[in-house]
């Protein structure tokens, strides 16, 4: 596949900076198609490659933005960490996750590295779509800037440690735990989607 080039427009950095929002202007690229969520395959070092999903895009700009969890040592964190505004990004084009929004109620479980995704579904499902579930970040101050940057969603924001995926969707008997097992078999039948991450 051909490599291809985009720009750096901007950088938002959550606090503490392990979250970077990166304004990609992908000139190459035209999004007028994408009618699922898509990832980019990002050149983050020499022969190697990782995928980013925009989590919002704009099709007459041709700009898009990728959200990039570096709160860990690897070779794309170590990359996303060092982009500045201006810099080329090369990337071996773009696919489809052929993951669509199959209604307005939306569940979503993920990291980080999800939140990209979740925001590409809601910007497909539109303004009006519910959103449920749970995210689950390392830092606690990452979870207050979610809640914050996302009002209107019913996501429980978790702290990433083994095991609170597991508990959060088994529950257990009583206490708000009963309660998010009762919710999650009301849910049947809603879409949803699994994201896991190593540590979890
Ligand atoms: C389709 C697709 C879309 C993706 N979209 C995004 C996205 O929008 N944003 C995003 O940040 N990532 C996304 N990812 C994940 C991304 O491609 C990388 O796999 C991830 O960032 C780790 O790459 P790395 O080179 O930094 O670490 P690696 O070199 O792959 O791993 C280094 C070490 O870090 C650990 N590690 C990796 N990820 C995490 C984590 N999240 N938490 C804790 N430890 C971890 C690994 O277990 C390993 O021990 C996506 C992946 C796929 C397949």
């Amino acid at each position: 596949m051909k490599k291809k080039m985009a720009t750096v427009l901007a950088i938002r950095t959550w606090e503490p900076g392990s979250i970077r929002e990166i304004d990609l202007h992908m000139p190459d690229c035209d999004m007028s198609g994408w009618t699922s969520a898509q990832h980019v395959k990002c050149k983050v070092g020499s022969l190697t490659y990782r995928d980013y999903t925009p989590l919002g895009w704009d099709v007459e700009t041709s700009t898009c933005t990728l959200l990039i969890h570096t709160g860990h040592e690897g070779v794309g964190s170590r990359w996303a960490r060092q982009l500045a505004v201006g810099d080329a990004v090369a990337y071996q084009g773009v696919r489809s996750s052929h993951h669509q929004p199959a209604g307005q109620s939306l569940v979503f479980l993920g990291d980080e590295t999800a939140i990209g995704h979740f925001l590409a579904l809601r910007q497909l499902a539109g303004s009006d779509a519910r959103i449920r579930g749970a995210v689950l970040l390392s830092e606690a101050h990452h979870r207050e800037e979610f809640q914050a940057y996302y009002p209107g969603w019913e996501l429980e924001t978790l702290r990433k440690a083994a095991g609170n995926y597991r508990s959060w969707i088994i529950g257990s008997s009583g206490g708000s735990r009963g309660s998010i097992r009762m919710r999650c078999s009301t849910w049947r039948g809603i879409y949803l989607r699994w994201y896991g991450c190593g540590s979890c």
